[in-house]
């Protein structure tokens, strides 16, 4: 067998394309452009990187793009100040704080303080509840969303099917275990306590790689057919490489997303879906909002 190999380029630019058109009503119906600002605060050069992409994308799809770059030695209120003025700007969609932020920031009580109807990453307790909830709001955390818009447009059944997820962080593994869950799968969330995890993991029919441990999961650890989206993505000499072994994964697996390729460019199309979707939701129906 040789596995599918999902192109993910080609459906993040799909769902951009997509993305671009409801940017289009809105300025036709006289609503105006959606707006999504990015808190970018400290000196880490990985996330300067990520969110220039994340710019460059939005502003190519019709979404209005503002960065703010706090003094990395800003104090916690310092940003909630800036999120708090943000949240209260009328031209402003959505909002997005880049992790990781310096040391002597209190992460949680700024990304809590985004209201949940500007929250463009999905990641507030109260979107994430309503996730684990089984009803899901307007936006859910963009790269586990992502993966399941690879599986729904790749037609990999999920009602009914095993489920594993191996990683249980809040941006990926939980809400990934969540939204199989919804989709009627029966799943079973792995971790590094877990015994035998290659046993669990060949139960599985979709397997969900949220680890960041390059080339963990080889075919020992894959049924026969099963569907593998590999989450991971860690720089080793200059190059990126995903969780997964593709070279001996793709001889078993049904379907493979490669790294990279694969997740990695659904994370940013996800974004900009969720920030037209809260622009949506509040200049259509500002009540709801
Ligand atoms: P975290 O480090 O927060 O979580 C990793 C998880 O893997 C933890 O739950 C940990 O278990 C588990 N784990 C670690 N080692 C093992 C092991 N030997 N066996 C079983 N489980 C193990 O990572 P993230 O969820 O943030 O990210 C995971 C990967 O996905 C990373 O490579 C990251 O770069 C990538 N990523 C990619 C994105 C994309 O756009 N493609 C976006 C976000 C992340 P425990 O809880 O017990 O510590």
């Amino acid at each position: 067998m040789s596995a599918i190999i999902v192109d993910g380029k080609a459906v993040a630019a799909d769902v951009r394309a997509a993305v671009s058109g409801e940017c289009a009503a809105l300025a036709a119906d006289g609503l105006g452009s959606p707006g999504l600002a990015v808190v970018l605060c400290g000196d880490d050069a990985a996330s300067a990187l990520y969110v220039r992409n994340k710019g460059r994308a939005a502003e190519k799809a019709g979404i209005r793009f503002e960065l703010h770059t706090p003094p990395d030695d800003s104090s916690t209120d310092d940003l909630l100040r800036l999120v708090h003025r943000l949240d209260q700007d009328d031209d402003v969609d959505g909002i997005l704080v880049q992790l990781p932020l310096p040391r002597q920031i209190d992460a949680t009580a700024v990304i809590e303080s985004v209201s949940p109807t500007k929250d463009a990453d999905g990641f507030h307790p109260f979107n994430f509840g309503r996730l684990a909830e089984g009803h899901p709001g307007i936006v859910t955390p963009g790269t586990p969303e992502g993966c399941m818009e690879l599986m729904r447009r790749y037609d990999v059944p999920i009602a009914g099917r095993r489920a594993v997820v191996v990683g249980r962080s809040t941006i990926v593994g939980r809400p990934i275990a969540a939204m199989l869950t919804n989709a009627d799968a029966t799943v079973t969330v792995c971790h590094s306590k877990t015994a035998d995890l290659a046993a669990v993991c060949r139960e599985a029919d979709i397997l969900v790689a949220a680890i960041g441990r390059p080339r963990m999961i080889t075919a020992e650890f894959v049924k026969p057919g099963a569907c593998v989206i590999d989450v991971g993505i860690t720089p080793v000499d200059g190059i990126v490489m995903g969780d997964v072994d593709r070279e001996s994964v793709e001889r078993v697996a049904g379907w493979l997303t490669p790294v990279p390729g694969g997740v990695g460019p659904m994370t940013i199309a996800m974004l900009l879906r969720n920030t037209v979707r809260l622009a949506a939701a509040r200049r259509r129906r500002p009540e709801l909002a």
